[in-house]
């Protein structure tokens, strides 16, 4: 299978996730945008219903649990199932579970599989990723303030942490703690597993982001830990591993962003063609006007780059690679042609684009967060760029291959 030409039986795989979401997912929106008590009973059955079709946790190979089988598969699916926010859910490889669920298969102990990642594979529980502090730069996490110091067989965690995701109902968190402030800076942090029914694990309140409170999965919180004590043994990795098992967890925990932005941007782009073509301004549709022509056609190249782009990451990636600067690559990239394909979408819809009559007007307000969240644009472009940079100056060059 090649990025370009993926085999039969991954396109029926597309095609069976495709039905689903027509059948399944789209008819329930506005039901489940509502989350309420009905929407909660519905995401279960719709979970179910998407269990015993074979589509489950995509995103984990089958002795993790799952139904996948690599990146450039999932980016495949994922640009499916990415059309719907909800529709992660209903497939079980949900941010940030699904970083989460790679980082306990990929680092975990056989009792810390058992114990956590079995239910978030089977869809029995929830999970965080507990790393940005309110009080300093989340870009540049060796400045984290939280500590967890070793006292006998327990490590003792102190700090306060906002935006851990979906910590509302959760019942683990990974939180990333400076164990060893004399090491060296990328050395001094490890990611530890905290239960949330753990004395002196606090959930404070789930942060409103642009006038939305969210609810369990889709919450944004602010959490704190007084001498939370969980034992010495719920380290993932060994002690100061914290970074290097963050960069396993955010590289494809970004890459599943842009996948799913990838089936965002085609919605709306779809929609917007569609619009253009019915509502008719001065006498002719507005697909007639140079403006539009324009949008429609930069739209088009610029998600096709995106998408051609993400699948050679993940080719990358399932050539056991790090991809660095590919995968930080799409995330601006992506990120930006995504709020430039919605924000055109919604222009050519007028009012009626910010009304709940389209999706539209939620997958605007969900953008603007992806030029922020796994790392500001700004970051990865200082990523890229020095990356590139170097080849240069060690006497070599960079080649896009
Ligand atoms: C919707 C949402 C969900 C999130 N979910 C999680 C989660 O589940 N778990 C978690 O731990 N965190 C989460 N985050 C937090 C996110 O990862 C951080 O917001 C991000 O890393 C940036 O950190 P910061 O907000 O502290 O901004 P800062 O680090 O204070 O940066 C502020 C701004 O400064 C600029 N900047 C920063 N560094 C540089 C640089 N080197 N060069 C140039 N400019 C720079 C950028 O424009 C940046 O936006 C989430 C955020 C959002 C919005």
């Amino acid at each position: 299978m090649t990025a370009l030409a993926p085999d039969p039986a991954l396109l029926d795989r597309r095609a069976q996730v495709r039905a689903f979401m027509e059948e399944h997912v789209y008819p329930n929106e506005p039901a489940l945008a509502r989350e309420d008590d009905a929407a909660d009973a519905l995401m279960q059955e719709l979970r179910a219903q998407a269990k015993a079709a074979g589509i489950w946790a995509p995103h984990l190979p089958a002795e993790a649990g799952g139904t996948g089988s690599g990146f450039l598969e999932y980016a495949l699916l994922n640009e499916e199932i990415g059309r719907s926010t909800w529709a992660q859910l209903v497939f079980n490889c949900q941010a940030p579970d699904a970083g989460n669920g790679e980082i306990l298969h990929l680092f975990g102990t056989e009792e810390q599989k058992e114990r956590f990642l079995r239910p978030l594979v089977e869809g029995t529980a929830r999970s965080f990723f507990s790393m940005t502090e309110p009080e300093v730069s989340g870009a540049d996490p060796t400045a984290l303030r939280t500590t967890a110091v070793l006292d006998g067989d327990e490590w003792v965690i102190d700090g306060h942490k906002w935006f851990s995701s979906s910590a509302e109902g959760a019942a683990f968190g990974i939180v990333m703690a400076v164990t060893d402030p004399d090491a060296e800076p990328h050395r001094r942090m490890s990611q530890i597993l905290v239960p949330t029914d753990t004395p002196g694990y606090e959930l404070i309140r789930a942060i409103p982001v642009l006038g939305h409170a969210g609810r369990g999965w889709s919450t944004h919180c602010e959490v704190r830990y007084t001498g939370v004590r969980v034992p010495r043994d719920n380290v993932l990795g060994e002690p100061g591993d914290g970074f290097r098992i963050a960069q396993k967890r955010l590289g494809p925990g970004r890459i599943h962003h842009v996948m799913r932005w990838l089936g965002q941007m085609q919605r709306a782009f779809e929609l917007m063609c569609s619009y253009a073509l019915e509502r008719e301004v001065g006498g002719g549709p507005l697909a007639d006007r140079q403006t539009v022509q324009n949008w429609i056609a930069d739209s088009a190249a610029e998600i096709q780059a995106c998408r051609l782009l993400t699948l050679d990451a993940a080719r990358k990636l399932d050539e056991g690679g790090e991809a660095r600067v590919e995968v930080s690559l799409i995330k601006f990239y992506a990120a930006r042609v995504l709020n430039e394909v919605i924000d055109r979408a919604v222009q050519v819809h007028g009012a009626r684009g910010l009304t709940d009559e389209t999706p539209l007007g939620h997958m605007y307000a969900m953008a603007r967060a992806a030029r922020i969240y796994d790392g500001p644009d700004e970051v990865h472009k200082m990523v890229v760029s020095r990356r590139i940079l170097k080849e240069f100056a060690d006497g070599g060059t960079y080649r896009f291959d």
